[in-house]
């Protein structure tokens, strides 16, 4: 699947818009604590190499670890965005995009925190919260 070049979105009650530029369209389940909290269900997050928000002043940053900031729309609640502060790279919400006809759910993560009442079809590659950490934390 190849990046998608440009794509825009906006958030449920339309104060917050965005465009944003290579966008990956293969994208990862959270099953997470957090991210289920902070959207309601499993997180599909879309990775961009930058964006641009308009109406960046309704925008609510909760910062939810010491690395790491959640945006939502103020006014109507959408989740927007995690965004990863030390690599300084947003994952939009799949769902705030205009047309997510060419987004593919490619794997699952923080499938050892998924509840049990719901799974996701293609027994997708996994990985549990150790592994995730072993792979992405920064080596010291
Ligand atoms: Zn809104
Ligand atoms: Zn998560």
């Amino acid at each position: 699947m190849t990046i998608i070049e440009e794509a825009s979105g906006r958030c449920l009650c339309g104060g917050v818009t965005f465009v944003a530029q290579g966008v990956q369209p293969k994208h990862h389940a959270c099953h997470c604590d957090m991210c289920r909290r902070w959207s309601g269900s499993p997180f599909f997050g879309i990775e961009v190499s930058s964006v641009e928000f308009s109406g960046a002043e309704n925008i609510v940053r909760y910062t939810s670890s010491e690395w790491a900031e959640r945006g939502s729309c103020g006014v109507c609640g959408s989740g927007l965005f995690y965004f990863l502060k030390p690599a300084d790279s947003y994952s939009i919400s799949a769902g705030v995009f205009d047309d997510q006809s060419g987004f593919q759910l490619d794997n699952e993560i923080f499938i050892d925190h998924k509840p049990p009442g719901y799974a996701f079809a293609g027994n997708l590659p996994a990985m549990t919260e150790a592994e995730v950490f072993a792979k992405y934390a920064p080596s010291e």
